[in-house]
């Protein structure tokens, strides 16, 4: 799970990194009031869970109180790269000598962590590390031994970040386990015009398996950070939301990955994975078909079922008592194949949906269903 910044700041803080003084609102007249608090010029920042705030438009400096009210409410509902903003964060504006970029990530290949450090920071380090790579460097951290002194010492030596940084890059260690982080990054770690290093911005992501201990975050409790995502896992479902057009339903995870792969190879993109498993029960296919209905990316459904020890006649049942309850609102194509495959199809057929199509082979499936997609996008 991705932390907001006002929430990763609060770790910082905890962990004795310095933040500027913020306050979070989600009222534009409120943001007054923080204004005048934190002494009339602020920088309004969206919160939202995705970088690139400042190019967006999601980070504005704000000159007086009456200014953070008007930039907040510009910032406010605002649109960040598909995340709408709910909340804005006032900061005391930081006079910036220099930028740098500080980050650990966990490095599945190696299974080791992955000290990532920049002297040129505030742009995206993606961008620096395409145009120059050797600005950026990349130290393997022992999960075993750690960020020690030292450690910290020869980071922030093959960076080119001032000694001063030293002792933050030994803190931002104790956040990521503390924390149970699988990435803790700070972009900009900013060096004042006083000489003081502060964390202007912060980026946490929390291993969810860790979820039991850190119970804090989460408003729902879920760990999940997409509504639909939250609806699904409280029904007990097996979805991911992805950003294309094509709903996917099938039975296995490896069918499933399968199905998105053959909708992609389409021309298509799979707008979620969705596994029922070995469930055909009507209350499963009614709850999956309503959340990803109830995605306003989704154009077409496809149902790609094979039959097993779950028979498709189970499977079309379920369907079609599904379809009493959810309201079909777009077209959806079902492929049954494999056990009691010829009566599955019957019971579809006999009900005669006129939004429900079928295909008997999952590439003519998918090739509908992207057709679909494609004609009512
Ligand atoms: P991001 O675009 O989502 O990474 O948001 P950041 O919080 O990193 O803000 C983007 C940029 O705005 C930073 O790199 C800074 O250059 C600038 N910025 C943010 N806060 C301040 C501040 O207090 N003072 C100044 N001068 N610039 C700031
Ligand atoms: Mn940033």
């Amino acid at each position: 799970m991705d932390l907001y910044e006002h929430q990763a700041r609060e770790l910082f803080a905890e962990h004795g990194i310095v933040v500027p003084r913020a306050e979070v609102t989600d009222s534009s007249k409120e943001a007054r009031e923080i204004a005048r608090r934190l002494g009339g010029r602020v920088v309004v920042k969206a919160q939202v869970k995705t970088g690139g705030r400042g190019k967006a438009g999601g980070v504005k400096l704000a000159a007086d109180p009456a200014a953070a009210e008007l930039t907040a409410r510009q910032i406010l509902g605002m649109d960040i790269k598909g995340h709408t903003v709910g909340t804005v964060m006032l900061a005391e504006p930081v006079d910036i000598g220099a930028e740098f970029y500080v980050s650990y990530v966990l490095d599945r290949a190696a299974g080791r962590f992955l000290a990532i450090a920049s002297a040129e920071g505030g742009m995206e380090i993606e961008e620096v590390a395409a145009t120059r790579p050797e600005a950026v460097a990349r130290v393997p951290v022992d999960p075993a031994e750690g960020v020690t002194s030292a450690k910290a010492a020869e980071i922030a030596e093959a960076a080119g970040l001032p000694p001063q940084t030293v002792d933050v890059l030994v803190r931002l260690w104790e956040v990521l386990v503390r924390e149970d982080a699988l990435l803790v990054e700070v972009n900009p770690l900013v060096r004042t015009a006083q000489g003081h290093i502060l964390a202007l911005d912060g980026k946490v992501t929390l291993d969810d398996n860790a979820q039991f201990r850190q119970a804090r975050w989460g408003a729902d409790g879920t760990g999940h950070d997409d509504a639909l995502e939250a609806a699904a896992a409280a029904k007990g479902l097996n979805y991911v939301k992805l950003d294309g057009e094509v709903g996917v339903i099938g039975n296995g995870a490896g069918l499933v990955m399968s199905t998105l792969d053959v909708v992609a190879g389409c021309g298509a993109r799979p707008a979620n994975f969705l596994d029922i498993g070995g469930g055909a029960s009507a209350q499963v296919m009614a709850d999956g078909l309503s959340v990803i209905l109830s995605d306003p990316d989704v154009k077409s459904v496809l149902v790609n079922v094979f039959g097993g020890i779950t028979a498709c006649d189970a499977v079309a049942d379920g369907i079609v008592r599904a379809l009493d309850t959810v309201r079909l609102t777009k077209p959806l194509v079902v492929r049954l194949d494999g056990n009691n495959a010829a009566r599955g199809r019957a019971i579809l057929d006999g009900h005669a949906h006129p939004l429900v199509q079928q295909a008997t082979t999952m590439d003519g499936a998918a090739e509908r269903a992207a057709r679909l997609a494609a004609a009512t996008a």
